[in-house]
């Protein structure tokens, strides 16, 4: 085994089964691992990498920043965090966001809103939520608590309580559990790791119609389908339906790591100061990332391409579907898409990287596919033969 591997595994948490590859620079579209091997990549980090590797707009900006300011605490103000904000809310149709550090935490502030607003105005009975089987929010105790995988809840249990499981895309059930003590109700408009499924246009309606009805607010969880990757800039805005508060990461940084939640209405005045908040959250380096990835979308007319490359990508996947017997189906919108295979995908993955493309996979039998947004269609025939030759 190469010895760096080696050292990592005696240094770090055994919390991965990672791939014996050492990536060490990245190139529009591409890695390339310590030996010089060259990987087209169809993973971006987990749908992170948005504008791809080494954008220079991006990167001198992130630079001129570091070397300005990286932190001040939130204590005081600092104006990437004001920019990015403002771009942020023009983009979502929100009225305030709060920059948290990941994901995850993105989610435990959306939750700690939607508790805080039910409890002044209701009590404390008022404490349910709602969230979906397969959805997945994160790893920490809270935003673990609402993730419908069992099998990463149990071993961390008690979680918070209050929590209750409905079947995504199915209204009814959601109805069956949404009652007067319902303060919110969690979904991810396009589940990512649950295995790439789509929301239904009459499930989030209904589901939107439920909130308003009993006073819950309604959380679209938007880390992974979120900022650009499925053709708009936020997947429920392909619906026309609104959340009070949504989530936001993954791309949201081009691979620096940030988040947010962002809310709108009723829900903004919930959290006062000493309620919430964080030491990095919303530092200056962070948020220059942020408005830069907003900039670089525009400039570069990246959402036009997701369209583009999207809708080609889905149609050469249709192809494989139609050609391949051991490919069941295709899921998913823009450049968020699914290939359900009739066995673990485990091996695919494994065969696709040892022929330079990199696929992750999502729910055991489905290779996720979620390239930088600025990917082409020449790459996507590159990839497709790659996949055509390990299906
Ligand atoms: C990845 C993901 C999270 C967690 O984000 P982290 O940055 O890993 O904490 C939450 N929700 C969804 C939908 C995700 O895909």
């Amino acid at each position: 085994m190469n010895t760096k591997i080696q050292e990592a595994e005696n240094v770090l948490l055994h919390t991965y089964a990672r791939y014996p590859i050492v990536f060490d620079k990245g190139e529009g579209v591409h890695l390339y691992d310590a030996n010089g091997k060259k990987y087209l990549d169809f993973a971006a980090g987990i749908a992170v990498c948005a504008l791809g590797y080494g954008n220079k707009t991006f990167t001198d900006r992130i630079k001129q920043q570091v070397d300005k300011i990286m932190h001040t605490s939130n204590y005081f103000y600092n104006e990437p965090a004001i920019y990015a904000a403002q771009k942020l809310l023009e983009a979502t149709g929100m009225e305030r966001v709060f920059f948290t550090n990941s994901g995850t935490e993105a989610v435990e502030g959306a939750l700690k809103m939607a508790r805080k607003y039910a409890h002044e105005k209701y009590g404390e009975a008022k404490c349910g939520i709602v969230a979906m089987n397969r959805g997945f929010h994160g790893r920490s105790m809270g935003a673990l608590s609402v993730t419908g995988t069992a099998a990463y809840r149990e071993p961390f249990e008690p979680l918070v309580g209050g929590v209750t499981f409905a079947e995504y895309n199915d209204y009814d059930s959601v109805k069956a559990l949404v009652n007067e003590n319902t303060c919110a109700v969690i979904v991810e408009v396009v589940q990512g790791e649950g295995g790439i499924h789509v929301a239904d246009q009459s499930f989030l309606e209904g589901v939107r119609n439920l909130c308003n009805e009993k006073d819950a607010l309604l959380i679209f969880d938007e880390v992974q389908c979120g900022m650009g990757r499925t053709g708009k800039m936020f997947a429920y805005q392909h619906y026309g339906v609104t959340p009070d508060i949504v989530t936001c990461a993954k791309g949201l940084g081009g691979g620096v790591p940030v988040g947010a939640f962002a809310a709108r209405g009723k829900a903004c005045e919930a959290l006062q100061p000493g309620n919430h908040g964080t030491t990095y959250g919303g530092n200056p380096m962070a948020t220059e990332a942020v408005g830069a990835v907003f900039d670089i979308m525009e400039s570069e007319h990246v959402l036009d391409n997701v369209n583009c490359v999207g809708t080609y990508l889905a149609g050469q996947l249709d192809e494989l579907v139609r050609t391949n017997a051991n490919v069941l189906e295709r899921r998913g919108i823009g450049l968020m898409q699914g290939v359900v295979l009739h066995t673990p995908v485990g091996e695919a993955v494994q065969k696709s990287l040892e022929k330079g493309l990199i696929v992750i996979s999502a729910a055991g039998n489905v290779l996720r596919i979620v390239p930088p947004l600025v990917v082409t269609e020449k790459d996507v025939d590159e990839a497709m033969a790659i996949l055509k030759s390990i299906i």
